[in-house]
């Protein structure tokens, strides 16, 4: 597991002043990777650092090879269109670049004369799926959501027998993952009232959100051979915010016997930084479970996973409604919950997911599922929120809500925060809802 290092040296501050903003979501100690290009000039993508409110360009940075030759070659790896190759690298790699990095845009650097060319205002640039994701898996590892999820459609016995013994996932869909700011569209289906008699093929009407984590896959492994749990974080590359779209209407009719589908594929949202493993060091937590619940079985359990297996990582969700956003009112928060919460730990979902020789690779994705936490503050989907569709929200506007409504633009949001560390954000992962296709 990742030790604190000079990189997250509290006192560190940089000569680009907007990154020593008090609360500031990329101050030095976080530097998250995206990719990134210049809105409206139709140039290559590449990826970029986040340092303040500017992002470092790398293939600007890699032509004028400032560091070691190792270094430099990584830093190469970063001059194109997806991070695939530079995510293969692995965390020996990744760390010597965020040490040099570091370094040089740490305040009193001899670099930042030459650094200084390669920042643009990110306010300028736009960005893309930051690599090609070949796989995505979609866990389910908040016992509060699940048990929320349970109990509307089995009051008494909410959670599955298996729920606490093996991480839930279904295989997703890596093609309709798009970024930040593209919008979704509301998709159709088909659709069967449990007092139907035959489905309809229409526009789903419970659209609706799930706040996640995602978490980027680094280096694989070979088919054949799974990841051990104690080699498991080494495979992380980092983590993003991640909203996994659902349509609760399709799913009831087409999910039995084989899993999600269609309900799922139509769309998610990834905010653009990635935030990696090392950054988070500061945020970690013991894995932790009730003494009453099962042990995991030991290719899921691990002594160093259980001293620091969980990330702390602050999430919320807010809805801004087509309403609101014409009378210039902000999102209003909806539900805030902590992946250190999360039942199953990111290690155990590696090493699941590999447990039968199921090779990853770089790229691959994973979604922790809902993170709900135990309060009705900590609900990650609009279903919990309101009951399965039973018990409107209402915004301080007025309006109500079961679901998501046509122009309704969902912000989610992330950041880490503790006494002995400089707090790192993680942007935003945010896009309205259109309607849906004639
Ligand atoms: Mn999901």
């Amino acid at each position: 597991m990742l030790q604190l290092n000079e990189t997250h040296d509290t006192s560190l501050t940089s000569w680009v002043d907007s990154a020593n903003t008090p609360g500031c979501d990329f101050p030095i100690q976080n530097l998250p990777m995206a990719v990134f290009r210049r809105k409206h000039l139709n140039e290559n993508f590449r990826a970029g650092v986040a340092i303040g409110d500017k992002v470092l360009d790398m293939a600007e940075l890699a032509k004028l090879r400032l560091f070691d030759a190792e270094v430099n070659a990584a830093i190469q790896c970063c001059a194109g269109p997806t991070l695939n190759h530079y995510m293969a690298l692995g965390q020996e790699h990744w760390s010597a670049v965020r040490l040099s990095l570091s370094r040089a845009l740490r305040s009193g650097s001899a670099l930042q004369p030459k650094i200084e060319p390669c920042l643009l205002d990110q306010s300028v640039v736009e960005f893309t799926v930051p690599c090609r994701i070949g796989d995505y898996t979609d866990f389910y590892s908040s016992i509060h959501h699940a048990t929320n999820v349970g109990k509307l459609f089995r009051p008494d016995n909410p959670l599955l027998p298996n729920y606490k013994w093996i991480p839930i996932a279904y295989h997703g869909r890596s093609s309709s993952i798009e970024v930040s700011g593209v919008d979704v569209r509301r998709p159709c289906g088909q659709l069967k009232p449990a007092d139907a008699k035959a489905p309809v093929f229409a526009p789903s009407k419970r659209v609706d959100y799930e706040l996640e984590v995602g978490i980027y896959i680094g280096t694989g492994n070979s088919l054949g051979e799974p990841i051990p749990i104690t080699q498991a974080e080494q495979h992380v590359f980092g983590f993003c915010l991640f909203n996994d779209w659902s349509a609760r209407d399709i799913q009831p009719w087409e999910y039995v016997p084989l899993g999600p589908f269609l309900a799922k594929s139509f769309a998610s949202t990834i905010s653009p930084w990635i935030i990696s493993a090392e950054a988070l060091a500061p945020f970690r937590k013991p894995w932790t479970r009730d003494p009453d619940d099962p042990a995991p079985l030991s290719y899921l359990d691990d002594e160093n996973m259980r001293q620091q297996g969980a990330f702390d990582i602050q999430l919320q969700v807010s809805l801004q409604t087509e309403a609101m956003r014409a009378r210039g009112e902000s999102a209003v928060v909806l539900g805030q919950s902590s992946f250190a919460d999360s039942y199953w730990s990111v290690a155990q979902m590696i090493a699941h997911h590999s447990s039968n020789g199921c090779n990853l690779q770089p790229g691959d994705f994973f979604g922790s599922g809902t993170q709900s936490g135990a309060d009705d503050s900590q609900l990650g989907s609009l279903l919990e929120l309101s009951r399965g569709g039973q018990q409107a929200i209402t915004l301080p506007n007025g309006e109500t809500r079961c679901f998501l409504e046509d122009g309704d633009r969902v912000v989610m949001s992330g950041f880490c925060e503790n006494e002995n560390a400089v707090r790192i954000g993680f942007g935003q992962a945010q896009a309205a809802l259109l309607p849906a296709e004639n």
